[in-house]
C-alpha cells in the first residue's frame, strides 16, 4: 500500500508549493524510493485548457492528452517520469463526475451533498495512483492557500483520508510564508502561526512547516514556529530563496525534509540519495563556457509562467551544452516590418513562440521573414511554425493573402487551416488535438540530423494545420516537409534548405524536455545558435 504525502499552502499564494513537491520527489526518488506526485486544484474549469495563460500560465499537456496545470511541468523535469490525466484534479472535475453519478441514479433516495459525495469522490481520486501498486509514495499538492472557499472540499477530504487510512500513513507539509520586514530588521512569525492555525479549524494538524523566507531562519525563529505551531523544531524546514529552482532539492536535502517525511511515515529502507546527475547539471548552470541570446517572441511575454516549458527546455539543453541562454522576451505586437531588424540585431537565434488568436501575429510573421532572409538561427513552435509557413507563401510563393483560417476565415490562400476532424467540434474544451503522436522523419533532413532517428514521438495540442494542397508548391520553392505523422500524414516539421537552422514544427518539444533528457531539438539549435555568435565574432574582428 502507498503512504502518502499531502502538500498545502498558507499566508500567500505564488509560494512554490509545486518546486517543494517536486524537490520532495526528486530526494525520495533519488533514495531509491518508487514516488508518484499529483495536483489537485479547487477551480472550477474541468482543466486549464479554456483558461488565458495571464489567467493561469501555461497549460502542460501529458503524453495522454490531458490539459493540466504547469506544475505537473515541473514534476515532469524533476523526476524524468512521464505524469498523465491522472495526475491532475480540479474541483471542476470531481463535480462533473458526482453530477454524472447523480443523473445516472447512483444515488437514488439520497440528497447529494459536499459531505460525504463530493469529498468521497475527492478521495477516491486521491488514491487512484496509490491503488495501482506502482508506487510507494504519492505526493498531492493541494492547490491554493488554505483557508479558501474553494479549497476547503479538499482539506476535508485529506482529513478524512488521514483518519481512515492506517496511523502514519498520512502526513501533512505545510509550506509558508515567514517575511523579512525591513524596518523592523526581523523574520515574522506570526502569519505563518495564523496559517497553521486555520488549518487546525479544519481539523488537520501538519506534521512539518516548511517556510518560504528571504534571510536565514535563525534557531530562534525555528523554536518560535514549532513551539507555537505544535511540531518538532526538526519539522521547521527552511526554503530561502533560490538562484535556480533547480537547486531547491538540495536545499531541501541539506533541511532534511525527505528524512523527516520518511521517518514520519515509518519508512526505513531507503538509501542514499543519488544525486550525482543532478549535481553535474546544477555546475553546467552556473559554469557556461558560452552565453548566447534567443529571443523568444510572443504576446504572453509580460508573464513568465506563460512559456515556462520553453525557458525551462533552454535551461536544460543550454547545460548538457555548457551554454547560458539568456532569452530576450520580444512582444510580438511591439514589432512591424521597419523595427525588427533592430529588434533581432543582437540575438543569436529566435524562437517564436506557441499562441492563439490574432494578436501579434503580423509581428511574428516579420520575424519569421527577417530571420529567414538573414540566416538567423530559428525554431518555431506551433503557431510559431504556422507562422513560418504563412511568412514563406506571402513572400516566396508571392501568395500576398495566405493565412490561416483562424485569423482569416476568408483568405483565398489558406495554407494553414484547421483539421478535417476539427470542422464538426463547437466543443471548445478538451478538443483540440493532443497528446503524444509519433512523426515520421525524412532523411536526409535537418530534422533528421537533430533526432537522428525517422521516428519520433512529441506531444501536441492544436486545431489548425498546414494545408497539403499547398505541399507540391512550397516544396518547389525550397521549404520541406520534413516530419509527417505517420498515420494522418498531417506535416509535423518544416524546414528551409540553404539556411543554417531553419526549423518549424507542429508539435511542442518543450514538453518532453527534462533535466536528465533535454530536447533534441533544443539541442540542435542550441548548438545553431553558438556557431551564429561564433561567425559574428569573426565577423566584427575582421
Ligand atoms: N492556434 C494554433 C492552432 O490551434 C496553434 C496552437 C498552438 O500554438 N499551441 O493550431
Amino acid at each position: 500500500m502507498s503512504k502518502y504525502i499531502f502538500v498545502t499552502g498558507g499566508v500567500s499564494s505564488s509560494l512554490g508549493k509545486g518546486i517543494i513537491a517536486a524537490s520532495l520527489a526528486k530526494l525520495l526518488q533519488a533514495r531509491g524510493l518508487k514516488v508518484a506526485i499529483q495536483k489537485f486544484d479547487p477551480y472550477i474549469n474541468i482543466d486549464p485548457g479554456t483558461m488565458n495563460p495571464y489567467e493561469h500560465g501555461e497549460c502542460f499537456v501529458t503524453e495522454d492528452g490531458a490539459e493540466t496545470d504547469l506544475d505537473l511541468g515541473h514534476y515532469e523535469r524533476f523526476l524524468n517520469t512521464p505524469t498523465s490525466k491522472a495526475n491532475n484534479v480540479t474541483t471542476g472535475m470531481i463535480y462533473q463526475s458526482v453530477i454524472d453519478k447523480e443523473r445516472n441514479g447512483f444515488f437514488l433516495g439520497k440528497t447529494v451533498q459536499v459531505i460525504p459525495h463530493i469529498t468521497d469522490e475527492i478521495k477516491n481520486r486521491m488514491q487512484i495512483l496509490g491503488k495501482s501498486n506502482d508506487f510507494e509514495i504519492i505526493i498531492t499538492e493541494i492547490g491554493g492557500t488554505v483557508g479558501d472557499i474553494e479549497s476547503l472540499p479538499f482539506v476535508e477530504a485529506m482529513r478524512q483520508l488521514e483518519w481512515e487510512l492506517p496511523e502514519g500513513d498520512v502526513i501533512v507539509v505545510h509550506l509558508t510564508l515567514v517575511p523579512y520586514l525591513k524596518s523592523a530588521g526581523e523574520l515574522k512569525t506570526k502569519p505563518t502561526q495564523h496559517s497553521v492555525k486555520t488549518l487546525l479549524q479544519t481539523g488537520v494538524h501538519p506534521n512539518i512547516i516548511v517556510c518560504r523566507t528571504e534571510e536565514e531562519l535563525t534557531n530562534d525563529v525555528r523554536i518560535k514556529i514549532a513551539s507555537f505551531c505544535n511540531v518538532k523544531i526538526e519539522a521547521v524546514i527552511e526554503a530561502r530563496d533560490a538562484k535556480s529552482i533547480y537547486e531547491v532539492p538540495l536545499n531541501m536535502l541539506d533541511e532534511k525534509l525527505d528524512i523527516i517525511c520518511l521517518q514520519k511515515l515509518g519508512i526505513s529502507n531507503y538509501q542514499n540519495p543519488d544525486l550525482d546527475k543532478w549535481k553535474q547539471f546544477l555546475y553546467q548552470i552556473h559554469n557556461p563556457n558560452l552565453i548566447i541570446k534567443i529571443g523568444l517572441i510572443g504576446k504572453y511575454v509580460e508573464l513568465q509562467d506563460a512559456y515556462k516549458s520553453i525557458l525551462e527546455s533552454f535551461v536544460h539543453a543550454g547545460a548538457a551544452l555548457g551554454t547560458r541562454v539568456e532569452v530576450v522576451s520580444i512582444h510580438s505586437e511591439k514589432i512591424t516590418e521597419s523595427n525588427v531588424a533592430q529588434a533581432c540585431k543582437d540575438l543569436h537565434g529566435v524562437l517564436i513562440a506557441p499562441g492563439f488568436g490574432e494578436r501579434g501575429i503580423d509581428g511574428k510573421i516579420a520575424v519569421a521573414k527577417y530571420v529567414r532572409e538573414n540566416h538567423v538561427p530559428f525554431l518555431g513552435i506551433c503557431l510559431g511554425m504556422q507562422v513560418a509557413v504563412i511568412e514563406f507563401a506571402r513572400n516566396v510563393l508571392g501568395l500576398k493573402q495566405a493565412h490561416s483560417t483562424e485569423m482569416d476565415k476568408i483568405t483565398p490562400d489558406p495554407i494553414i487551416d484547421l483539421m478535417e476532424e476539427q470542422k464538426s467540434i463547437v466543443m471548445k474544451g478538451g478538443s483540440m488535438r493532443k497528446g503524444a503522436f509519433i512523426t515520421q522523419i525524412l532523411n536526409p533532413s535537418l530534422a533528421f540530423d537533430i533526432y537522428q532517428s525517422e521516428s519520433i514521438s512529441e506531444r501536441h495540442r492544436h486545431r489548425y494545420e498546414f494545408n497539403n494542397a499547398y505541399l507540391k508548391r512550397i516544396e518547389e520553392k525550397g521549404m520541406l516537409a520534413s516530419g509527417r505523422d505517420s498515420k494522418t500524414n498531417l506535416v509535423e516539421i518544416i524546414e528551409i534548405k540553404n539556411h543554417p537552422f531553419y526549423i518549424g514544427v507542429q508539435y511542442h518539444p518543450e514538453l518532453k524536455s527534462t533535466v536528465e533528457n533535454p530536447s533534441k531539438l533544443f539541442l540542435g539549435f542550441i548548438k545553431a545558435c553558438g556557431i551564429k555568435k561564433n561567425i559574428d565574432k569573426d565577423k566584427s574582428l575582421e
